[in-house]
């Protein structure tokens, strides 16, 4: 028996397909149920598809043609660093750039940009990989089968979804739900980068490899890089699996749930600002509310 395995049992956690009484009923490890939607999933590549290389850090000098607000007589101009050009970016100023952005080949096949969601005082950013069909077609983050698991796995750690922020490293889906392109990512990145200069969370969440080799640079795969201390612009940076990669891999909801008290503990205190008593100490396990 590996040592893991036998701590693991030690702690009443082996085998992982058993049920973990003291975890709460979403992050126990269920059989994995056949998805009848696939397509609805944006990610849930095979575990074989290739690496996609991920900038190390945000780009500064790709054009974002429509990102720039533009004065009424101003001749349209192609920002030639367009962190500068967002940097000035309001919430809704950033909204509208993302919703009018065509510096990649998405905004063709996509219905609608998919800027983010949540509470704008939030304390706790969460960043996906890229809109699917679902997120497409009603122009929010996570609303499909993997994000009625993330408002679960959420919940079960005391933050409602409508208390955090979300959003995705891609803003727009990527056709067949296929993995974003390095030069999509690039081309991207910068929302997400003002994003986060906007929120100023105390915590995020990178959910999958490509919110983690985003942030983090690299091309760590997610279980090598959870568990670890990772700082984005000196924001602690929680690592964990993609909502959908759980519902195809149940087993690994043990580690997800670790990863979410590691979220707790690092947020310390209540989810947004400003604080309220609600969530301060939140419990968790069984006793916990979802
Ligand atoms: N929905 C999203 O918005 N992002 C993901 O990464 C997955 C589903």
């Amino acid at each position: 028996m590996k040592r893991e395995e036998a701590r693991l049992r030690e702690l009443g956690l082996w085998p992982p397909h058993g049920l973990m009484p003291h975890l709460p009923a979403i992050m126990q490890p269920a059989a994995p149920t056949p998805t009848s939607a696939p397509e609805a999933m944006p990610v849930g590549k095979p575990a074989s598809a290739p690496p996609v290389p991920m900038p190390a850090t945000v780009p500064r000098t790709v054009a974002l043609p429509s990102v720039a607000p533009r004065a009424a007589t101003a001749e349209p101009t192609a920002p030639s660093d367009p962190q500068s050009a967002l940097a000035t970016l309001d919430w809704p100023g950033l909204d509208a750039a993302i919703r009018a952005c065509e510096a990649c080949g998405l905004c063709r096949s996509r219905r609608q940009a998919v800027p983010g969601a949540g509470s704008r005082t939030a304390r706790v950013l969460v960043v996906g990989e890229a809109p699917g069909a679902e997120e497409d077609q009603r122009g929010e983050p996570f609303v499909g089968r993997a994000g009625e698991l993330l408002d679960q796995m959420l919940l079960a750690v005391g933050l409602d979804r409508r208390r955090v922020y979300i959003a995705n490293v891609l803003k727009c889906r990527p056709p067949e739900n296929r993995n974003p392109a390095p030069e999509e990512i690039v081309a991207c990145s910068p929302f997400l980068r003002r994003q986060v200069a906007l929120l100023q969370p105390a915590v995020i969440l990178a959910l999958g490899s490509f919110a983690a080799r985003t942030l983090l640079g690299g091309e760590g795969k997610v279980g090598a890089l959870r568990g670890g201390s990772h700082l984005y612009e000196g924001i602690p940076v929680v690592v964990s699996y993609h909502p959908a990669y759980l519902l195809r891999s149940p087993q690994e909801k043990l580690r997800a749930w670790e990863d979410l008290c590691r979220l707790q503990d690092a947020l310390g205190s209540p989810a947004d600002r400003p604080s309220t008593a609600s969530s301060a100490g939140t419990p968790r396990g069984p006793g916990a509310t979802p």
